[in-house]
């Protein structure tokens, strides 16, 4: 059966630490407690919000009138360890940067760069999670997930999922989708898969595509996150956020501004840095004031700096996003999820 609540507020449940009241909340530590929670809640008609590590949500301060559903279940099951590689299913509420670890002392290439990112195993699929020149995309093979609609079990191969840059079909069709687990195929091996991020080949002293130790990327991808504030730590209300608050736009080619990173896509259009426009836009790292800024080590990260509310911070975003706009005519996009409020 599902667990009675263990938190009231939203705020409690985020990265933020933001975020009302929720009119519900049950914990979910395995399958069937899951989908027995958020299909009883279907059945009377309220309204389910599903929370894995809370590091992509902005919830807002009237909370969440509906049950909120906490996915914890776990369990790594490693089916085959053959030539083809480790086949591994993880249990959608398992803490992602703890796989990332076992992945990198059992041998298991291929997310090594995603070292450090917040969260749990269920979500990674819905924004197909990435950094530092990898994406789950490239590991995954299966989604399982209870559908709420067709109120059943379904099976997803990764060439279903419609996964794109911090996007998927889960996050096209919201709720709709409760991931249970995730199954990843990975290459064995000690060298990690070959390194595509420029900052990251500079900190291991490797060219782009060589390759190196997966123990070596970790760590320095760890690292290179710690001096942006990007790995959680209680103490630093540099990390009081949701990462990355606005996603790189992609743009065709003639707008973009005189000096930005241009990044080709593959349908002709380019990929720019959201961090450099708003810092050209006159927005630097800190900007703001003592309740609600700029990360001081990273452009892209608003952060909470103790007392702020979801109103004020929503008004920094806008402000932000605005102020790009008409400097730029660019439309920065939020990246984290907006429960029961808007940009
Ligand atoms: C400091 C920091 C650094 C970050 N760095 C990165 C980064 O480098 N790259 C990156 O891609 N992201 C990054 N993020 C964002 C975030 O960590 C990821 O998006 C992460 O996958 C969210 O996981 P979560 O469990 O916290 O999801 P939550 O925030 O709890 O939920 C996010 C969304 O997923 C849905 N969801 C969660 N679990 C399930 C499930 N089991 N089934 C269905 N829907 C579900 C929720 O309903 C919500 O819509 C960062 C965040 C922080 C705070």
């Amino acid at each position: 059966m599902p667990e009675p609540p263990t938190a009231t507020t939203l705020a409690e449940l985020t990265t933020l630490r933001l975020g009302g009241p929720a009119a519900e909340l049950v914990e979910a530590h395995d399958e069937t407690s899951l989908v027995e929670a958020v299909g009883s809640a279907d059945e009377r008609g309220t309204p389910v919000l599903i929370v894995g590590g809370g590091s992509n949500l902005v919830v807002a301060d009237e909370g969440y009138d509906g049950r909120v559903v906490v996915v914890r279940n776990t369990g790594l099951s490693n089916e085959s360890d053959l030539c083809g590689g480790a086949f591994v299913e993880i249990g959608a509420g398992e803490t992602w940067d703890d796989v990332v670890a076992t992945a990198v002392d059992r041998g298991w290439i291929g997310i090594e760069a995603l070292s450090g990112i917040p969260g749990t195993v269920g979500a990674t699929p819905i924004q197909n999670v990435g950094a530092y020149g990898q994406e789950i995309s490239q590991t995954l093979a299966r989604v399982r997930t209870w559908d709420r609609k067709l109120r059943g079990f379904r099976t997803f191969a990764a060439s279903e999922c419609s996964f794109g840059y911090r996007t998927s079909r889960f996050k096209q069709d919201p709720g709709r989708q409760v991931v249970v687990s995730v199954t990843f195929q990975f290459p064995l091996g000690d060298l990690g898969a070959p390194v595509r991020y420029a900052e990251l080949a500079n900190a291991l002293g490797v060219q782009v595509g060589e390759r190196a130790p997966a123990r070596d990327v970790r760590e320095a991808v760890l690292d290179l996150r710690r001096s942006k504030a990007m790995v959680l730590d209680a103490e630093d209300h540099d990390t009081w956020s949701t990462g990355s608050f606005f996603t790189n736009p992609i743009v065709p080619a003639g707008q973009l501004p005189d000096g930005a990173p241009a990044w080709p896509q593959d349908d002709g259009l380019v990929k720019t840095s959201a961090a450099w426009l708003i810092d050209r836009a006159g927005f630097t790292k800190g900007y703001g004031n003592d309740r609600v800024r700029l990360s001081s080590r990273h452009t892209l990260a608003i952060t909470n700096r103790g007392s702020a509310t979801t109103s004020e911070l929503l008004d920094l975003a806008r402000e932000i996003r605005d102020g790009v706009d008409q400097r730029f005519g660019i439309t920065l996009v939020n990246e984290p999820v907006l429960v029961n409020c808007a940009l």
